[in-house]
């Protein structure tokens, strides 16, 4: 129950400029029995360049420490590992903290523009749940380079991840249309193939729910032909990161696409998108993403701790957010306005 202690990591790029508008609203929605506290920390490639570190270990012990974490983006183009790689600390809490669950909601808000044409009557509202701790990202910081000419990474599917993954999805079928879609190659390859059996064997637990398959390169294409036929969708890592930009973008674009990293003790929020270095300290970010993460954060908690209070408050700011959209005079440029970051984040704060 609350008070609750929440991480509060900007990271880089529009990653510091978002968190604000997240935090503003989540100040805004507090009282009325909700009570949260804010600790700031730092990590990224900012960081990284400054100290050498990018997670550091105050950082680390904060996030085991709290009852959640909300993060912005990380990452800078110019800002590498040694071996060539990109700065990626909230890759690293995924893994260090067994956030196994990518749950990325795909939801097109009346007042945002798609660039898809949806027949009358239909919509898109559908949640990935991209496992996040193995598929081909088990390879990362490992991988095989044999001098120039050669280089492999290695796909690893488990029981233990595939089933922890699966259950999550059909638990949150349950609680929506009752319909999971399991998506991968399983034609070709081994990996897929498991992948698909061990959802199969959770299915028969979750007889509500209705389970189909989708190859992923013709799921490419029903979202979308015809995004409005999905509910929630099951999906190994890799093919997960790119079917939620894919899925953003029939929304609205990054900005519109918020996220959390959840495990069975700890849970992250962030939105999909990175840094954007390419509209970074202009002001412009759109929030959205950011605040709506916010929502997932304080409906996790509610979950989590059985407080209805925090739950509803998630539901409050999803409201407020839908508010804003709909009146459509405070939007950011990338959804068709001119209106600032703060100001956006400002509408949502007064809307609620
Ligand atoms: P990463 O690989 O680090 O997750 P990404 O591939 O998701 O990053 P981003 O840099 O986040 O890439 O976003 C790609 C582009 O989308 C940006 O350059 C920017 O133009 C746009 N974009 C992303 N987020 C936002 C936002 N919140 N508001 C407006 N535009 C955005």
């Amino acid at each position: 129950m609350s008070p609750y202690t929440i991480a509060v990591i900007g990271g880089d790029g529009i990653g510091r400029e978002v968190i604000r508008e997240g935090v503003k609203v989540l100040e805004a929605v507090a009282g009325r029995g909700l009570a949260l506290t804010f600790e700031e920390a730092e990590m990224g490639a900012e960081l990284y360049r400054r100290t050498g570190e990018d997670l550091p270990r105050e950082t680390f012990d904060l996030c085991q420490r709290t009852d959640a974490i909300l993060f912005g983006a990380a990452g800078l183009p110019d800002v590498r590992f040694p071996d060539g790689t990109e700065i990626a600390p909230q890759v690293t809490l995924r893994f260090r903290l067994e956030l196994y669950a990518g749950v990325r909601p795909i939801k097109l808000y009346p007042g945002v523009p798609s660039p898809l044409r949806l027949p009358a009557g239909r919509t898109i509202d559908y949640v990935i749940f991209r496992e996040n701790t193995e598929g081909l990202f088990a390879s990362r910081g490992g991988g095989a380079a044999v001098g120039r000419e050669v280089a492999a990474d290695t796909l690893i599917v488990t029981r233990k991840g595939t089933d922890r993954i699966a259950r999550r999805a059909f638990e949150a079928a349950l609680g929506r249309r009752r319909r999971l879609t399991c998506v991968d190659k399983s034609n070709v390859f081994r990996s897929y193939l498991f992948f698909r059996e061990v959802v199969q064997e959770v299915g028969t637990e979750f007889p509500e729910v209705t389970l189909d398959g989708a190859y992923v390169d013709a799921m490419a294409m029903y979202v979308v032909q015809r995004p409005w036929a999905y509910d929630v969708v099951v999906v190994e890592n890799q093919f997960g990161d790119i079917l939620s930009d894919l899925g953003a973008a029939t929304v609205g674009g990054l900005g519109m696409a918020p996220s959390g990293d959840i495990g069975d003790r700890w849970a992250l929020f962030q939105p999909s998108h990175g840094t954007a270095p390419d509209i970074a300290g202009k002001g412009v970010a759109n929030p959205t993403a950011m605040i709506l993460s916010a929502a997932l954060m304080l409906r996790w908690l509610g979950d989590r701790h059985k407080d209805p209070t925090a739950a509803a408050a998630g539901d409050r700011i999803e409201a407020a957010v839908a508010e804003v959209l709909v009146a459509g005079g405070t939007l950011t440029p990338d959804i068709g306005g001119r209106a600032s970051t703060a100001a956006l984040g400002d509408a949502v704060a007064s809307a609620l």
